[in-house]
């Protein structure tokens, strides 16, 4: 793409912030969703994370919104308070040279502090809807001047709870003002609010055939289900990761997760979504700074972080579907870095993968742990360890001859997760089932007791070693429903 932020007509004090941040030349979407912001259309535009799609809506915004004024005058939406607050930071720093005050009302903090601070008049303000409906509801948040509301991560916003505080924000605000959804996927729920709330919105949709950065590899490593955290321990010290996240479906087996990292001798931490505020903070300061090499996350807890240089992204349990499949890796290969992504997947739960292959137009390629490193199944059968050092290497040659998720799963036994581990018994019901060998039979009122026994036993073992506030949270939760 050959425009420059020059093209936009933007503000001096906006080139220059920009400048000063090593931002030299628009993103796609920039280049696509700023002129059509400038001109103050609706727009729903679908992007991949990390493509820089915070600037795309919030130059246009700050270009033109106007210091004198002691207005409310645009309102971001965001879905959770580490987004929010990465929103906030954008907008301070480009913002302020300016003379345009920002504030962030996130759900969580002092609510009195936030009044307080809005006799300041910002002029824009980003929030959860939660909250900022609270304050609207309270008349300390006066919408009626709000020309522009963006809704960040919009998908993720109308698929909870918060819909319904979404549409009532929309509702409290003038009729003509402009409407800006910007996300990485456009799902049915959020095509049917843009097209009751929204005027003939422009589309901007950037690579939507690849909607993962072409700068990211993708690998599978086929195991065992017990040997998954064995597998993560390995690939750590084959890949050397110098900041990675590791993505789990559940909260319970976290702190199981990081205590065997640790005691494996990784600097390792769980981002836990609903700790309290400082833990989380602290936390996520440390994996800034390095000191954490792995951080675990589930969806929920990573959802919108944008911190920089994240090289791996594993996956211990595999993505619920392709859309949280995209969330995940998003967080690694930003703005054109280099990103490596490792889901480890029971031979049972390969389909999965192959379903993200079809749907989202990308090869995962599978990949074998063998004498330290990460080869292609060919390659450690072959015991040769012909690529040097512990990255597998990308790149045409890399993609020649291997064998994708699809390839391999079609074997019954693969040669590769065979090689993987010394021969053991005959093979667990689980792949039985996935081969298509044996049904699994309808458990029965005994079976579903001892179930649930040994369930409470797991969840017993996976608690050890969390943290308080979270032992006390789940003895209260309820077992899961009975499949
Ligand atoms: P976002 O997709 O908004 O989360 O942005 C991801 C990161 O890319 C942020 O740290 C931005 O500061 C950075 N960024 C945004 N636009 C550009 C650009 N045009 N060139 C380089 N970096 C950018």
């Amino acid at each position: 793409m050959t425009t420059s932020f020059e093209t936009f007509e933007l503000r001096p004090e906006l080139l220059q912030a920009l400048a000063e941040k090593g931002i030299t030349a628009p993103s796609d979407i920039q280049a696509q969703a700023i002129p059509l912001v400038s001109q103050g259309r609706d727009l729903i535009a679908q992007s991949q994370t990390g493509s820089g799609k915070t600037l795309a809506y919030l130059l246009p915004i700050l270009n033109r919104l106007n210091p004198a004024l002691k207005e409310l005058q645009a309102v971001v939406l965001a879905p959770t308070r580490e987004l929010g607050m990465q929103i906030l930071g954008e907008m301070e720093r480009y913002g302020e040279p300016l003379g345009l005050r920002s504030q962030a009302l996130i759900g969580g903090a002092a609510i009195s502090r936030q009044i307080e601070k809005l006799r300041l008049h910002p002029h824009l303000v980003v929030g959860t809807p939660g909250r900022i409906m609270e304050l609207i509801q309270a008349r300390k948040l006066k919408m009626h001047e709000v020309r522009t509301i963006v809704a960040d991560e919009a998908d993720q916003l109308v698929s909870l709870s918060t819909v319904e505080d979404v549409k009532r924000i929309l509702k409290s605000a003038l009729r003509d003002r402009q409407l800006l959804f910007f996300s990485a996927t456009v799902t049915p729920e959020l095509q049917r609010i843009a097209d009751r709330w929204m005027r003939e919105p422009a589309l901007v949709e950037i690579r939507p055939e690849q909607r993962t950065a072409s700068t990211i590899e993708h690998y599978a490593v086929v195991c065992e289900e017990r040997d998954k955290l064995d597998v993560l321990r390995r690939l750590y010290y084959a890949l050397k990761p110098a900041s990675a996240l590791v993505f789990v479906n559940e909260i319970e087996p976290m702190a199981e997760v990081v205590g065997k990292l640790e005691f494996g001798g990784i600097p390792a931490a769980a981002l836990y979504g609903d700790a309290p505020k400082q833990e989380r903070t602290k936390v996520l300061g440390r994996f800034r700074e390095g000191k954490l090499k792995l951080l675990v996350a589930t969806d929920v807890a990573a959802r919108g972080l944008d911190i920089e240089n994240i090289t791996h992204v594993f996956h211990l349990d595999p993505a619920p579907d392709a859309d949280h499949y995209v969330h995940r890796v998003g967080r690694t290969g930003r703005m054109g870095k280099q990103g490596v992504t490792v889901s480890i997947v029971a031979e049972r739960e390969a389909f999965i993968l192959r379903k993200f292959e079809e749907q989202l137009g990308i090869r995962i390629e599978r990949r074998t742990l063998a004498e330290g490193k990460l080869l292609a199944p060919g390659a450690a059968r072959r015991g040769a360890g012909t690529r040097a050092g512990g990255r597998p290497s990308p790149g045409p040659d890399a993609r020649r001859g291997n064998t994708t998720v699809a390839d391999v799963s079609a074997t019954p036994k693969p040669a590769a997760a065979a090689a993987e581990r010394p021969p053991q018994g005959p093979a667990p019901a689980a792949r039985k089932r996935a081969d298509g060998s044996g049904a699994a039979a309808a458990p029965s009122a005994a079976a579903g007791k001892a179930k649930a026994r040994e369930r409470e036993r797991e969840r017993d073992k996976k608690n050890k070693g969390a943290p308080k506030w979270l032992k006390a949270k789940q003895s209260q939760r309820p077992d899961p429903p009975q499949a």
